[in-house]
């Protein structure tokens, strides 16, 4: 209890009140009795002047004798034991006792003071009456000379009783002044410390996260400026951290949302943060990461040492890093940060990047490979013409033949890259209508009739009935169709079937040319799509590796899917999907 400090407070102030009231009544116990003593004192001489006056005569006319029955007769008048004593302290009279049986009172202090002409007083306990007694005496005259003393005397019971009743009431006054001091002093320290314990209470849930604090406040005292003060301070903390919080907001969207992986790691490489775009380059999962070593989480040593290299020298370290089974290509730059221990880790995945670099050149040399060939063969039938067959007009006209069949090719291959380069570029936007599959089928198999009657191969279609229109560019849609046909007639020697099958799934409409070919070797089967390749380059010699690219640019900018099945000497199947609702 006493370590609150309300009741230190209280207890203190009632301390302080209590003394206080002590000090006081015992003075004024004090007080009042010599007060009531000096009063008494009066009193008491007042009256023995009056006894004095009275025995005079009796001393001047030497009878004393008469002075036991003088005492007795004032001693009922006054209040007090009347006492009449001679010069030299024998007790002639005494209105209570019989004066032979008094002892000589020369040696009484009030006597020998009233003796020697003053007025005498003094308070002692009575033996023979058992208590306390007030004595006043004053000097008895005849004759211009002091014959002897009157005394008054009264037991101090009463002024004891009211003493004794006034220390009562100062008793109960003090008690009562303690309680309400205390009260008082409660009620004060209450109005004065609840503030404050609302003020521990704020600071405590502030303490626990919950910053909407305010308190009220109305006094404006220093407990009142304080909560102002705590007002003002929890607002400020509040909107900073708002601010910090809003900081962090957006670097953790800047972080989830870049491309690169981030890795912060402190003094004992340890990994602090991970970002998105780490979990999926390193596959790796934050809960995993966070709080283990680089190398424990990574578990590659040359990331590893880059890292280490910068917590060790404090500067920035960059490198290309090769990992992985897969042969990931990432860059790496490790900063130290400022200020503070430990390394930030920016990874860059470049393995795409090179994959678009080994392309970008194996197209450039792919493209010049096929260039040079009918180049050459021009070139050869050129040369040839120059050289004398100019003259002999039916090989020269077979060379002109030739010659215009290579620049055919030339112009095709020009034709497939710029139509390539507008698809992929997006410079040629699909220009989509509602096309009815089948007529688009029929059409294309009827150009192609001539070509497989030619080739000596049946063609046929299996068109599922009552297909959906479906929403595509229906130009481009025939040529992808072209394309595969065209192919399928190309490697299908005589004899052969190709057939054109359309049907749907209510999500997609498939469609697939299927021939009895030549087929593809399971090596050739997955790059068939790229640009320029062909998988017998000696079969394939009058194509120009560019159809099935094309067509699967058309495909995917319609947002579906065009794949190849394939066995070698049997046949292949080229099928792709459309959506139906894209
Ligand atoms: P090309 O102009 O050479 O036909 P494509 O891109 O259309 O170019 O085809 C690429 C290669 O895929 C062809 O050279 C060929 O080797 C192979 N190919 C395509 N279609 C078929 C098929 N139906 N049967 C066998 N091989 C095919």
């Amino acid at each position: 209890m006493f370590r609150s400090i309300r009741w230190r407070i209280a207890a203190a102030f009632a301390v302080v009140v209590v003394l206080c009231i002590i000090g006081l009544s015992l003075y004024l116990a004090q007080f009042v009795r010599n007060e009531h003593i000096d009063n008494l004192k009066v009193q008491l001489a007042d009256q023995a002047w009056i006894i004095a006056d009275s025995s005079t005569p009796h001393f001047a006319d030497d009878q004393t004798a008469d002075l036991q029955a003088l005492a007795i007769r004032l001693g009922n008048l006054v209040s007090g034991r009347v006492t009449i004593i001679a010069g030299d302290g024998t007790v002639l009279g005494d209105s209570e006792e019989d004066p032979a049986d008094m002892e000589n009172h020369s040696g009484r202090p009030e006597v020998v003071r009233a003796l020697s002409g003053e007025v005498g007083s003094s308070i002692r306990h009575s033996e023979t009456l058992g208590r306390d007694m007030m004595y006043v005496a004053v000097p008895i005259t005849a004759n211009s000379a002091i014959v002897g003393a009157a005394r008054v005397s009264l037991p101090l019971t009463a002024i004891n009783q009211t003493i004794g009743h006034i220390n009562r009431v100062i008793a109960v006054a003090a008690v009562i002044a303690a309680v309400l001091g205390i009260v008082a002093a409660l009620q004060l320290t209450r109005v004065t410390v609840n503030p404050i314990k609302k003020l521990t209470q704020a600071s405590r849930k502030m303490a626990e996260g919950d910053l909407a604090q305010e308190i009220q406040v109305t006094s404006r005292d220093e407990v009142g400026d304080l909560a102002r003060a705590f007002n003002r301070m929890a607002q400020r903390v509040k909107e900073t951290m708002a601010l910090v919080t809003a900081e962090r907001d957006k670097m953790a969207v800047i972080l989830s949302h870049m491309g690169d992986a981030i890795f912060a790691v402190d003094a004992e490489g340890r990994v602090a943060t991970v970002n998105t775009a780490a979990e999926k380059i390193l596959q790796l999962s934050r809960e995993d990461a966070l709080g283990h070593t680089f190398i424990e989480v990574v578990r590659d040593y040359e990331l590893d040492a880059l890292l280490q290299r910068c917590l060790k020298s404090g500067e920035e370290q960059t490198g290309l890093v090769e990992i992985g089974a897969k042969r990931q290509l990432l860059g790496v730059i490790v900063t130290p940060f400022k200020g503070e221990p430990g390394c930030l880790m920016l990874i860059q995945d470049l393995t795409e990047m090179r994959k678009l670099e080994t392309a970008r050149r194996d197209f450039i040399a792919n493209l010049s490979h096929e260039l040079r060939t009918p180049i050459a063969s021009l070139k050869a039938l050129t040369e040839t013409l120059r050289e004398g067959a100019i003259d002999a007009p039916s090989v020269a006209g077979d060379f002109l033949d030739k010659m215009n069949t290579e620049a055919d090719r030339l112009a095709q291959m020009a034709e497939e890259l710029g139509e390539l380069s507008r698809i992929e570029s997006g410079e040629a936007p699909l220009r989509k209508e509602s096309v009815e599959v089948s007529g688009a089928v029929a059409r294309v198999t009827e150009r192609l009739r001539a070509q497989a009657d030619r080739a000596g191969l049946l063609l046929e279609t299996q068109i599922e009935p009552g297909l959906p229109h479906i929403p595509a560019d229906g130009d481009r849609l025939e040529q992808v169709l072209l394309n595969l046909m065209h192919n399928a007639i190309k490697f299908t020697p005589p004899g052969g079937k190709v057939s054109i099958m359309a049907k749907t799934d209510g999500q997609c409409l498939t469609i697939s040319v299927a021939d009895t070919g030549v087929g593809i070797s399971p090596d050739d089967l997955p790059r068939v799509f790229e640009r320029f390749y062909k998988a017998d380059r000696a079969r394939a010699g009058g194509g120009t590796g560019l159809g099935l690219a094309i067509a699967k640019h058309i495909v995917e900018a319609h947002q579906g899917r065009i794949w190849a099945e394939s066995v070698e000497g049997k046949g292949s199947i080229f099928s792709f999907s459309l959506p139906l609702g894209s």
